[in-house]
């Protein structure tokens, strides 16, 4: 029987003996293994209950036994579905009513509250830890190493997974076995990986970028993966001289560059430094290429369409640019409210259609229909345009363009001129709700260490600049800027905070 995505994986393996994973407390698992031990997990959700089109609801720590846990729901044919360690019991309660899992896997010491949790909502309970161990590693340990595959086709469902919840409450985006083969195809060749390549994945693994562009792209290369708990910059500067890539979010970039380590010579064994989940600041991307000679790519996805557009491998990294549309991915701007398409250079809502693009939100028929256009573009939300040399640049999500006396204002114009301001690190500019304007131009800025930098002299810098209308009606000095996991800006906490100040 075939099983689209896994056969995919299978196909890939370059010799049973050639390691997949080799953790940061000196554990490793081979290719073999990963076949043998992910079939004695599939056996273990079998007779824990999971049948085909059933999903596993999974909230546990970053070990390689998660990972097997993900490959045994895809050779069960099940749907996986990680959650966020961080999630709380009542953010689970949503996610477990929503999802109606057949089984939850959980951390062992959350089980106790969990447990009552899936019971509710109709599921059984296993157990995952940080070590590897709990109940669902006990029932894999006695069972069978292979297993016959359940057969699923490419639009066939694989995972859910939820939405980071930056703009508003996460929803569940439903990936067939085809939108992860072809975006992984895709991007192995784009990326140039082959089963020489060892990757430093210190990302976690319940989101796109940890699980489906990482995780995924190596299973497809055939290749090995240094896995780290966490991100933990001194020790990725120690691993540098072992691996060939990195993947990470833009933070990543920021505090590796802190590390006196981080030099030509400890990277030079190193061949590609990929960033996405969030924009890369111009400045992180030149610091990077002076200290170690090598330009940073990024790339855009998200988690509906895994990833959209990337900057070449050979030829120009454009800092502050997302690159090309991939391979299969059309692009296209268009003018929000109309859906007329923008020419060249034009600033709009990016919509794209291709394999990568999901089959809609968990049991939200109305949502999905919105957020489709008739010929089966998807409207992503984001604001950008494309350059006369064909790079897609984001200006921003539309839900932060602020309107302000009737104009539209696209943050990021005025963040990239205050970010370029001597004494500033880094900025966000939000909308906040005004008497005369509607909206607020509102500066959040963070000053580099040493710097005094005032409201002041930020004004006095982009009067001849920025046209009135844009300019920050205040500007606030923070130490940091809100984040969340994945190192995106919470622009919806700073509109709490600071919703008050015209008023
Ligand atoms: P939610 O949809 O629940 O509000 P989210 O959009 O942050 O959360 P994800 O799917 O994890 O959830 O993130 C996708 C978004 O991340 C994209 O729509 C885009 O706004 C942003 N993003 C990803 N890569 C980049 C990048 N290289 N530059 C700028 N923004 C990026
Ligand atoms: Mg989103």
């Amino acid at each position: 029987m075939t099983n689209h995505l896994f056969d995919a994986f299978r196909a890939s393996i370059p010799a049973p003996g050639r390691l997949l994973i080799e953790t940061d407390d000196g554990r490793s698992i081979s290719y073999g293994d990963m076949l043998a031990r992910s079939a004695q997990y599939t056996h273990a959700l079998t007779q824990a209950g999971v049948r085909p089109g059933d999903r596993v609801a999974v909230q546990v720590e970053k070990t390689p036994e998660a990972l097997l846990l993900y490959l045994a729901c895809l050779r069960a044919g099940a749907v996986f579905l990680p959650l966020n360690t961080a999630y709380t019991l009542p953010e689970l309660d949503y996610f477990f009513r929503d999802a109606e899992p057949r089984l939850v896997v959980c951390d062992p010491g959350k089980a106790g509250d969990i447990q009552p949790l899936a019971a509710s909502a109709g599921a059984a309970t296993l157990t995952l830890g940080r070590d590897g161990q709990g109940t669902l590693a006990d029932s894999a340990a006695l069972q069978a190493m292979d297993f016959a595959d359940a057969a699923r086709g490419p639009d066939d469902l694989a995972a859910i997974l939820y939405t980071s919840g930056t703009t508003g409450r996460s929803k569940g985006a439903m990936l067939s076995h085809e939108n992860l083969a072809s975006n992984a195809r895709v991007l192995v060749e784009q990326w140039r990986f082959d089963a020489d390549d060892v990757l430093i994945h210190a990302l976690p693994i319940f989101h796109t970028h940890g699980l489906f562009v990482a995780t995924n792209v190596i299973l497809m290369a055939g290749a090995k993966m240094l896995f780290e708990q966490k991100f933990d910059p001194g020790r990725v500067v120690s691993l540098l001289p072992r691996a060939t890539a990195l993947m990470g979010v833009p933070t990543f970039y920021v505090r590796l560059l802190q590390q006196d380590g981080l030099t030509k010579d400890a990277a030079k064994a190193m061949r590609l430094f990929i960033s996405g989940s969030a924009p890369l600041l111009a400045e992180t991307h030149n610091a990077w290429r002076e200290r170690t000679g090598h330009a940073i790519l990024e790339r855009y996805g998200m988690t509906e369409t895994n990833m959209n557009t990337s900057n070449p491998y050979d030829g120009e990294r454009r800092a502050g640019t997302v690159g090309f549309p991939l391979p299969g991915v059309s692009l296209r701007i268009t003018e929000p409210e109309t859906a007329k398409p923008l020419a060249q250079g034009e600033i709009g809502m990016i919509e794209v259609k291709g394999p990568n693009v999901f089959a809609g939100y968990w049991r939200m028929p109305e949502k999905t229909k919105a957020e489709f256009r008739g010929d089966g573009f998807f409207i992503t939300g984001d604001l950008g345009m494309v350059d006369a040399d064909g790079y897609v640049h984001i200006v921003g999500r539309g839900k932060d363009l602020i309107i302000s006396g009737g104009y539209n204002v696209y943050p990021k114009e005025i963040e990239s001129e205050i970010d370029a301001l001597e004494g500033i690190y880094e900025s966000a500019v939000i909308g906040v709700a005004h008497p005369d304007f509607g909206e607020g131009v509102t500066a959040v800025a963070v000053r580099k260490p040493g710097s005094a930098i005032s409201a002041a002299d930020i004004a006095g810098a982009i009067v001849g600049r920025l046209a009135k209308y844009k300019h920050p009606k205040q500007v606030i000095f923070v130490d940091e800027l809100p984040r969340n996991t994945m190192g995106k800006v919470q622009k919806n906490v700073l509109r709490e905070t600071y919703k008050d100040i015209y008023a």
